[in-house]
C-alpha cells in the first residue's frame, strides 16, 4: 500500500521543505482535552480509566481514517504504522502518552503524539512517501500515578519490566493493570517488543525552566540524567530540653540538618547535578524534647555516572566526617541515558534548517524514551513551558513553540529516513 497522490521524496532543506499545519495541531490539543477536561483548562486523565479509552479511541479512530494499521499489544501500547515505500525496512517511531496526572496538563506526553498524528497528515496531504514505515506510539501509563511504576508501557515493550509481573499491579481499589486494559477493551493481542524501530523521536515539553529563560525555541535532548536514592538513619539521645547542658546534647536533628546542608553543596559544587533530602521524620518530634531519631530520604540526580559515583562519595564523607551515629544506604538508583549521536545530530540539523535557536539539554524528567534507548537510536527534542511549570493546570505551551516542535520532528524523521 503506497500513500494516493504522486509519491515523491521529500526534500530536507530549501523552500519546499513539508511542513506541518500548527492550527490543525492546536486544534487537536484543545478539542483532546476535553476528555478529561477540568475548569482550570487542565486535564485528568489517569491511564486505563474511561477517560484514557475515549482519548485512546478517538487516536485510532483518527489514525485508521488517516490509512494507519493500528494495532495493539498486551500492555496497552498503540502502534499507528503508515505504510512508506520499503515495507521490509523496520518503522521509524514517533510518540509518547495520552495519560496525565491528576489535575496535569494538556501538553505533558500529549503533544508528542498529536505532533505524530499530524506529521501522518502531513504526509499524506503533501503526497510524501517515506522510505520507512512511520509508526506513531502510545505509551500506556507513563505518569505512574495510578499503577506504580512509571513509563509502564515502554519498559514492558523494551523488556525492562516482565509483562506478567507489571499486569498484576493494583491500583489503591485493588484492581490490576490487566483487568483495567480489559475493562477499557485496550489489552490487545500482540506480545510487547513485536517490533524492532530504526530509530525513536520523541518529542516533549521540557517541564523546566531552562529553554524559556535562554529564550530559546528548542532543546536538542542529549539523554536523561541518572539518579540515586539514599536513606539515612541518624540516632541520637532523646534528652530533656530543659535539664540537658548544651555541651551534652546528642541531636539528631542537628546532625540531619548538617546532612540537608551537605546535599545542596554537593549538588552545587558537581554542575549540573541536583540533590535534594525531600522527606525527613523526627522522633520524638516533641517541642521540649532533644531529637533521639531522623530519617531522612535523598535524592540526587546528574547526567554522568562518574557525577553520580562523586556525588555519593561526597556524601558519604560529609557523613563520616559528622560526629554522631548514621547509617546511610542507597536503596535504589536509575543509570544515566544517553541518546544517540546520529539521532541527536539529526534533531540539531533539523532545528537549524528550519532556522529556530536550539540548545543541548539533559532531561531532568524520566521518559518513554529512556527505555527505547536501550533498544534502538533514540532521541528527544523538547519546547519552552511558561515558567517551567508541569504536572499543574497552568502547564502552558504555545501553539507556535508546539507547531515548531512538530515540525523538527518532521524534519528529523525525514532525515532519518534518508540514511
Ligand atoms: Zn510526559
Amino acid at each position: 500500500m503506497t500513500a494516493t497522490g504522486q509519491a515523491r521524496r521529500a526534500p530536507t532543506s530549501g523552500d519546499n521543505m513539508p511542513a506541518i499545519n500548527g492550527d490543525r495541531l492546536w486544534a487537536d490539543i484543545v478539542s483532546t482535552a476535553s476528555f478529561g477536561g477540568a475548569d482550570k483548562g487542565g486535564v485528568t486523565r489517569l491511564t486505563l480509566t474511561e477517560e484514557d479509552r475515549q482519548v485512546r479511541d478517538w487516536f485510532v479512530d483518527e489514525c485508521r481514517s488517516l490509512g494507519c494499521t493500528v494495532e495493539t499489544d498486551q500492555i496497552g501500547n498503540i502502534f499507528a504504522t503508515y505504510p512508506g515505500e520499503d515495507r521490509s525496512l523496520p518503522p521509524i517511531a514517533v510518540g509518547s502518552h495520552l495519560d496525565t496526572q491528576p489535575q496535569g496538563g494538556r501538553f505533558d506526553g500529549i503533544l508528542g503524539v498529536l505532533a505524530g498524528v499530524e506529521l501522518i497528515r502531513t504526509l499524506k496531504e503533501t503526497a510524501t512517501v517515506l522510505r520507512h514505515d512511520l509508526t506513531v506510539i502510545n505509551w500506556t501509563n507513563e505518569e505512574g500515578s495510578r499503577f506504580s511504576p512509571a513509563m509502564m508501557g515502554s519498559g514492558v515493550f523494551a523488556g525492562a519490566s516482565p509483562l506478567s509481573k507489571i499486569e498484576a499491579v493494583q491500583d489503591r481499589d485493588g484492581t490490576t493493570v490487566r483487568a483495567a486494559l480489559e475493562a477499557i477493551g485496550y489489552r490487545g493481542e500482540i506480545l510487547p517488543g513485536h517490533v524492532g524501530f530504526a530509530a525513536y523521536v520523541e518529542l516533549h515539553i521540557e517541564q523546566g525552566p531552562l529553554l524559556e529563560a535562554a529564550a530559546t525555541e528548542i532543546g536538542i535532548v542529549t539523554g536523561v540524567q541518572g539518579v540515586r536514592w539514599f536513606d539515612v538513619t541518624i540516632t541520637g539521645t532523646e534528652a530533656h530540653a530543659g535539664s540537658t547542658p548544651m555541651d551534652q546534647r546528642d541531636d539528631a536533628l542537628v546532625a540531619a540538618s548538617q546532612i540537608v546542608l551537605a546535599v545542596r553543596d554537593i549538588a552545587r559544587r558537581h554542575s549540573p547535578g541536583v540533590g535534594t533530602t525531600g522527606f525527613a521524620a523526627v522522633g520524638p518530634n516533641s517541642r521540649n524534647v532533644v531529637p533521639g531519631s531522623v530519617h531522612l530520604q535523598i535524592d540526587m540526580r546528574h547526567p554522568s555516572d562518574t557525577g553520580l559515583d562523586q556525588m555519593q562519595a561526597a556524601l558519604e564523607q560529609a557523613i563520616d566526617a559528622l560526629d554522631a551515629r548514621i547509617v546511610l544506604d542507597r536503596i535504589w538508583s536509575k543509570q544515566p541515558v544517553v541518546f544517540d549521536l546520529l539521532i541527536v545530530d539529526a534533531v540539531r540539523a533539523s532545528a537549524g534548517a528550519l532556522g529556530h535557536s536550539a540548545i543541548e539539554m539533559v532531561s531532568g524528567a524520566g521518559h518513554d524514551a529512556a527505555h527505547l534507548a536501550g533498544i534502538c537510536p533514540t532521541a528527544m527534542i523538547f519546547v519552552p513551558s511558561k515558567d517551567g511549570l508541569s504536572h499543574n493546570e497552568a502547564e502552558y505551551t504555545s501553539p507556535e513553540e508546539c507547531a515548531r516542535g512538530a515540525d523538527v520532528l518532521l524534519q528529523t524523521v525525514l532525515q532519518i529516513d534518508l540514511k
